[in-house]
């Protein structure tokens, strides 16, 4: 029995073949690194979350292509694609740059959609409306925001440079245009605790969104995060307590929301902490979690209580303490 529903399965149920989400990276920045809301951006950022394989100096047709091929290779020639924008913040740009980039990635035949990954405060209406049409003819599109935690002085703390409401805001005007909505969570910043992991969960499920990732802080060399980590100042979970947030988590999250990722990694030496969060121990990490879960004999979406928007509230009135996890 699988305990998470994972994309790979909403995938393959969805458009009845195994689906593979191509990262690619253009040259993009961030408005909490260029001055517009911020510089220096969150205390973790690392080059934006770009891949270590991708250069944005490579023009988005050839990285496709390249994602293609790398794919069919591993995974055999019947797939399709779904083009994931990933690194830094991929509505930031001028609305003609933008469609000629999706309207690019849309050109090939085998991509059944796209995943747009940018900020809860970057999504102005023309971009929802562009990403709308495509949705009309019949592609599927996620826009991702990134949250990352649900706690006002926790965003404050890792420099986010924008609120909740910028959140509520964006995933109902997404919501409202048929796009599907995942939201982005960190598990372990500093100054957090697990009630703060939980609200964050609360708050994904009341909202509806339909997709969730989470992955626990690491901290990389050169960032912020890294000096206050070196300084003694924060320590990142370990392998344990992340699993067993997440897994308290997921009990909160819906059976029908998709789970994106439940993982992060990066490479040493440029990753310093923790040790886990490498490429050969992705799928120790997830495995973990699904093992909390079973020794709990409890599931995605176990605790989630009454589904859908509005859930969390109709708890809240029915029974007053049902919510604390
Ligand atoms: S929003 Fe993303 S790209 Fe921008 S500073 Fe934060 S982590 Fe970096």
């Amino acid at each position: 029995m699988e305990r998470i529903f994972f994309f790979r399965n909403y995938a393959r149920e969805r458009f009845g073949k195994r689906i593979r989400k191509i990262p690619v990276a253009l040259p993009f920045t961030c408005p909490n690194i260029d001055g517009t809301k911020g510089r220096g951006g969150c205390i973790y950022c690392y080059r934006g979350s770009r891949p270590e394989h991708l250069s944005p100096g490579t023009d988005l047709r050839s990285q496709i292509e390249e994602g293609i091929r790398r794919a069919r290779e591993r995974y055999g020639r019947k797939l399709g694609f779904f083009i994931y924008f990933q690194s830094y913040t991929n509505t930031y740009g001028d609305i003609s740059y933008l469609r000629e980039l999706y309207d690019t990635a849309l050109e090939f035949e085998e991509v059944v959609g796209l995943d747009v990954g940018t900020r809860p405060d970057c999504a102005p209406e023309e971009v929802l409306d562009l990403l709308a049409g495509y949705r009309e003819r019949g592609f599927e599109v996620w826009i991702e925001f990134g949250l990352q935690s649900a706690n006002y002085e926790t965003l404050k703390r890792i420099n986010r440079g924008h609120g909740i409401s910028d959140l509520v805001d964006a995933t109902l005007r997404a919501k409202g245009r048929g796009l599907k909505v995942c939201i982005h969570t960190i598990v372990g910043l500093p100054g957090e605790s697990r009630e703060d992991f939980l609200e964050t969960a609360r708050l994904i499920r009341a909202l509806g969104a339909e997709g969730i990732k989470i992955h626990p802080i690491y901290v990389i060399r050169n960032t912020q995060l890294a000096r206050s980590y070196l300084k003694g100042e924060f320590s990142p979970l370990s392998l344990e307590e992340y699993a067993s947030y997440t897994a308290d988590m997921l009990e909160i999250i819906p059976e029908s929301v998709v789970v994106h990722r439940l993982t992060a990694e990066a490479k040493p030496p440029a990753l310093l902490a923790p040790e886990y969060c490498t490429y050969e121990r992705k799928l120790e990490v997830i495995s973990s979690i699904e093992k909390e879960l079973e020794r709990r004999g409890s599931r995605q979406g176990s605790k989630s209580g009454v589904e859908g928007t509005g859930g969390n509230f109709k708890e809240l009135v029915e029974e007053p303490g049902r919510l604390k996890g």
